[in-house]
């Protein structure tokens, strides 16, 4: 049986492995066309590669997904995080786990994830040619005919296509050619540009907890917020990019949204605090003594646009900015104008439509012997190292499936 695997990064790596393990009879030819093999794995995680999460419940698990976790539950009870540790440390790269459950490999280096993958594919016979572009693939007389960009044709039993995600519509044509129906592909992960936000200037003040909502829809998400020198990042911002992908997308990425930065509070209550503060703290002054967690450049800054001056004591505080301040603490509007990819750690909404697949197998309904895995497909992930389990995941499907089918 001759597979050929078509993409060097995460996925087709571990599915070349993966069927070779399995397949000792089988030629495993890996085409990656730039000149370079694991790029994205080697400047992952800031040059660390955080290769996957210390989330060992499936049903946890698969709630980091945006897209594709209802399919990945079935695939995770194959090969879901334990085995990703397992499989790793068992080839000599140990791991580690960070504060926010982030695994590491312990040499805080990529390279010897990607030292570790090179050296197990070329261990079972992976034969791997790199600065070879492939220009779609046909099917005829059962066999499979890969075009290579020079107008040469290499001939295989069995194909993984595993050439990870992409913007651009059109780089899924010879998916659609074949009959497949691709999601339309829009960015994921990015942060919020704000042009002459009211809290300009307050780049690096982060807040630990608060709801980000986007205007008119239910689109929501809690956690820390950053503010940068552009806009608005941190966990809750990318979050809700990635949940909002499409939506965000179809806005043409200019839409406002509401920052709540007491997000345990009803306007209610909320006002009722206000009115406590202002008779137990009346003599303090408002600008310098922060309330609600909130940095103090932030609530000096709030404070401020609620129209309290700076030497303010509470008890002077008109009922006129309490509102104000209520206003901006509970649901500050902001004009996001454009977005900014997050440390470039970008990841592909829409793909391939898992529907087309076979989820145990990752072999397309349609077109025997074809297989899919990583990011190629309609699946992706909030950072953390979820996308690089779905690389793992179902790249360890396709190889094991392609080898014993
Ligand atoms: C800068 C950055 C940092 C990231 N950090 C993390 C992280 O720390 N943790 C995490 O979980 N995720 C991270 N991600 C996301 C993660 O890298 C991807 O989800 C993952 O690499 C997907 O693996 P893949 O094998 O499907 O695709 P890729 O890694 O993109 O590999 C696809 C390969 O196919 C090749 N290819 C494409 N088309 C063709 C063709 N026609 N012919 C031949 N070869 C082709 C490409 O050149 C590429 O080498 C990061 C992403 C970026 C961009």
């Amino acid at each position: 049986m001759k597979v050929i695997v078509i993409g060097g990064g995460a996925a087709g790596f571990f599915g070349a492995i993966t069927c070779a393990r399995y397949n000792y009879n089988a030629e495993i030819i890996l085409l990656e066309k730039s000149d370079k093999l694991l790029s994205k794995v080697k400047v992952s995680g800031g040059g660390r590669c955080n290769i996957t999460h210390a989330c060992f419940d499936n049903n946890q698990l698969i709630k980091f997904y945006p897209r594709g976790g209802k399919e990945l539950k079935t695939c995770f009870t194959y090969f879901s995080t334990n085995q990703t540790v397992d499989w790793f440390e068992s080839r000599g790269v140990k791991l580690k786990t960070e504060a926010d459950n982030r695994m590491f490999p312990v040499s805080d280096s990529s390279q010897s994830v990607v030292d570790c993958l090179i050296r197990e594919a070329r261990v079972l016979g992976v034969k791997i040619m790199t600065s070879f572009p492939v220009g779609g693939i046909e099917r005829k007389n059962g066999q499979w005919y890969v075009k290579l960009r020079g107008g040469e044709n290499m001939v295989c039993d069995k194909i993984l296509v595993a050439t990870g995600g992409s913007p651009s519509d059109d780089s899924y044509n010879w998916m659609r050619e074949l009959g497949l129906e691709v999601v339309k592909p829009v960015p994921s992960l990015f942060t919020f540009n704000i042009p002459n936000s009211r809290l300009s200037g307050l780049q690096g003040v982060s807040v630990p907890h608060v709801e980000v909502r986007v205007e008119g829809t239910k689109l929501s998400h809690t956690g820390p917020l950053l503010i940068t020198h552009w806009g608005f990042s941190g966990p809750a911002v990318l979050k809700l990019s990635a949940w909002a992908a499409r939506e965000i997308h179809d806005m043409n990425y200019n839409f406002n949204i509401h920052i709540n930065f007491v997000p345990e509070h009803t306007e209610e209550s909320l006002r009722e605090k206000l009115h406590e503060i202002k008779m137990e703290h009346s003599k303090k002054i408002v600008s310098s003594n922060p309330f609600f967690e909130i940095p103090k450049r932030l609530w000096e800054r709030l404070t401020n646009i609620a129209g309290i001056e700076e030497e303010v004591r509470w008890m002077e505080v008109p009922n006129k900015s309490i509102n104000k301040l209520l206003e901006e603490l509970l649901r500050g509007n902001y004009s996001v104008k454009g977005k900014t990819t997050f440390k470039e750690e970008f990841v592909t909404c829409g793909g391939v439509d898992l529907k087309e697949v076979d989820i145990v197998t990752m072999q397309s309904k349609k077109q025997p012997g074809l297989y899919f895995a990583g990011e190629v497909l309609n699946i992706d992930a909030v950072t953390g190292g979820f996308n690089f389990q779905a690389a793992w995941t179902t790249g360890f499907l396709a190889g094991k499936s392609i080898a014993e089918d």
